[in-house]
C-alpha cells in the first residue's frame, strides 16, 4: 500500500520540483506570504487549517488577500462535477495573480489532485506543485527546501500522528470543525471519496483529547464532529464502539458546551451510542445520517446495506431512544436504474420519516467509480424532476416540524448580523448545523455578540428559518442552554 503519489506525475510536479521550477524561472520568494483558498466541504477546511500551521511553522506567513501572497494555494474538491469544475476555474483563476499580479508560485492541493494526478500537471501546467491530501502535510517542509535535493517518497496512508494540531482555525472563533479519521472503509458504488482519500485512518483518542481541551480552554461553543463515517472511528485501531468511547470522554472534559456529530452510517448507530448522545450535557441531540436511499435495490447497485423497513426501524430506535432528536439526512435520485416504483418507495418513507432536515442530490457520474458506466443512467430533466418532487414533499414537513417550536425558548448560539438584514442578529439552535446547511434563526430583537449562547422565544416559523427573540431569563430559571437541549 505504499505506492507513491507523486508516480505518475510529470518530472516537474514530483517532489523536489518546486525548487526546480523556481530556480528556472529565476524568482524567489521575499516577503514568504501565502494565501489560500478552500473549496469544498468541512473536512477539507480543516485540512487547509492543518496546511497554514505547516506553514506557519517554517516561517511563512499567511495573508487574507490573494493579491499579496507569492504563494497561492487553492485546495480543491472532486465531490461531484460542479466541484471539480469550480476547483479547476478556481487554479485557472489564480494563474491570473502569477501573470499580472505579485504570486510566483501556484500550489493545488486537495482530493481533485489525487483523482487526477496523471492528466493535470498536463492539464494546469501552470499550477507549479500538486499535492494530495496525504502529501498536504509536509506543504511546509516543501516550501523549505528550497534548493535542496528532492525529498524521499511519501508514504500514501495518511499517518495519524501527522494531522496535527491546528493553533490557526478558519472558522469563527466561536466554532471549530474536529476531523477525528480520514478516508473511508465503505464502497458506496457513487463515491469517490475512497479513491482520492483511501481507507479509514483514525486519529488518536488522545490527540483529539488535547485538541478538545485547547479549543475549550480558546472559548470555543461549538465543536462539530466530522468524518467520512464518525460511526467507524477507532476500528481501524482495533477500537469497538470507537465513537462512544470519545464522546463519553469529551463529554467528561465538558469545556465546550456544544459538540456535534456530522455523518453517521446507517448500519453503525449503536444503542452505546445513543445513550451517550441522550444522556450528556453537551453533545447536541442532533444526528446527520446520510441514507442516500431507502428502496433495497436501489441501495444494493449502490454497494450500501439495508432498505426501507431496516431504516424505519433505524429511525424508530434512535427516537425511542432520544425522544426530542434532531434528525437529518441526505438521498441521491436518478441512481442508474431507478424505477418509478423505487422512487416511489423513496417519497412513501420520506411522508412517513418526517425528518427534519432533507436534502436531495441529483445522482451525478463519478469517474472511476462503478456507477459510472453502469446501465439505466436516468435522464437529467428525470433526476430534477425527482428531486423538485422530494424537497416539495419535504418543505411541508420542515414547516411543519418547525411550527412545533413556535412558543418554546430554545438556546440559541449567535453567529453574528444576519446576511438577510443588518439590523438582524442570525443563530442556530442545537437542531441547526453550522455553514447554513439546515437554516438560521433570525433573533429579531437582542443584545447578543457571536459566540453567545442565549435562550431566545420562537415567534414564527418558515420551512428552513425561524424567528426568535432574545428571551430574559430569571436568575434562577432552569433553562439549559447546553448542547444536551434538544432545540426541537
Ligand atoms: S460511506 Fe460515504 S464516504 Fe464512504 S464510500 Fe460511502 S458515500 Fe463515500
Amino acid at each position: 500500500m505504499s505506492k507513491n503519489l507523486s508516480e505518475g506525475l510529470a518530472p516537474e510536479f514530483a517532489n523536489g520540483g518546486v525548487e526546480e521550477k523556481l530556480q528556472k524561472q529565476n524568482v524567489s520568494l521575499v516577503e514568504r506570504t501565502v494565501s489560500f483558498v478552500s473549496l469544498g466541504c468541512p473536512k477539507n477546511l480543516v485540512d487547509t487549517e492543518s496546511m497554514i500551521r505547516s506553514i506557519e511553522e517554517k516561517g511563512f506567513r499567511v495573508v487574507s488577500e490573494t493579491e499579496q501572497a507569492e504563494i497561492i494555494v487553492v485546495n480543491t474538491c472532486s465531490f461531484v462535477t460542479d466541484a471539480r469544475r469550480e476547483s479547476i476555474d478556481t487554479l485557472l483563476e489564480m494563474t491570473r495573480f502569477k501573470e499580472e499580479g505579485k504570486a510566483k508560485l501556484l500550489i493545488g492541493t486537495g482530493c481533485l489532485i489525487s483523482r487526477y494526478q496523471e492528466q493535470l500537471p498536463d492539464l494546469l501546467p501552470e499550477v507549479d506543485l500538486l499535492l494530495s491530501p496525504s502529501e498536504e502535510h509536509s506543504i511546509g517542509d516543501r516550501l523549505l527546501s528550497w534548493g535542496s535535493p528532492p525529498q524521499p517518497n511519501l508514504p500514501t496512508l495518511i499517518d495519524p500522528r501527522s494531522i496535527p494540531f491546528r493553533p490557526k482555525r478558519l472558522t469563527p472563533p466561536h466554532r471549530a470543525y474536529l476531523k477525528i479519521s480520514e478516508g473511508c472503509d465503505h464502497t458506496c458504488t457513487f463515491c469517490a471519496i475512497p479513491l482520492s482519500r483511501g481507507l479509514q485512518v483514525s486519529r488518536t483518542r488522545e490527540g483529539l483529547l488535547d485538541e478538545v481541551r485547547m479549543l475549550g480552554d480558546e472559548g470555543v461553543q461549538e465543536i462539530t464532529l466530522i468524518a467520512q463515517d464518525l460511526t467507524k472511528y477507532g476500528s481501524d485501531l482495533g477500537e469497538t464502539e470507537g465513537l462512544s468511547r470519545l464522546l463519553e470522554e469529551i463529554d467528561r472534559i465538558g469545556r465546550v458546551p456544544w459538540i456535534r456529530l456530522l455523518y453517521a452510517y446507517p448500519t453503525q448507530v449503536s444503542d452505546r451510542l445513543l445513550k451517550v448522545i441522550r444522556d450528556s450535557e453537551t453533545i447536541v441531540k442532533y444526528l446527520d445520517i446520510p441514507f442516500q436511499h431507502v428502496s433495497g435495490t436501489v441501495l444494493k447497485r449502490m454497494n450500501r446495506p439495508g432498505n426501507k423497513d431496516s431504516t424505519m426501524r433505524l429511525v424508530d430506535r434512535i427516537r425511542k431512544a432520544v425522544p426530542d432528536i434532531t434528525l437529518r439526512t441526505t438521498f441521491i435520485v436518478g441512481f442508474p436504474g431507478e424505477t418509478d416504483l423505487e422512487f416511489g418507495e423513496l417519497e412513501s418513507f420520506v411522508r412517513w420519516a418526517k425528518l427534519d432536515h432533507v436534502g436531495v442530490f441529483p445522482f451525478s457520474k463519478e469517474e472511476g467509480t462503478p456507477s459510472f458506466g453502469m446501465e439505466g443512467q436516468v435522464l437529467a430533466r428525470e433526476k430534477t424532476r425527482r428531486r423538485k418532487a422530494l424537497m416539495r414533499i419535504q418543505k411541508e414537513i420542515s414547516l411543519e416540524r418547525k411550527k412545533s417550536w413556535v412558543g418554546k425558548v430554545l438556546p440559541v448560539l449567535i453567529e453574528g448580523p444576519s446576511e438577510q438584514s443588518p439590523l438582524v442578529l442570525s443563530g442556530r439552535v442545537p437542531g441547526m448545523a453550522p455553514d447554513g446547511i439546515d437554516g438560521e434563526v433570525l433573533v429579531l430583537s437582542g443584545q447578543a455578540s457571536a459566540g453567545e449562547i442565549v435562550p431566545c422565544r420562537v415567534l414564527r416559523a418558515h420551512p428552513y428559518d425561524i424567528e426568535a427573540w432574545e428571551e430574559s431569563v430569571p436568575e434562577d430559571s432552569e433553562i439549559s442552554l447546553g448542547g444536551g437541549h434538544s432545540g426541537r
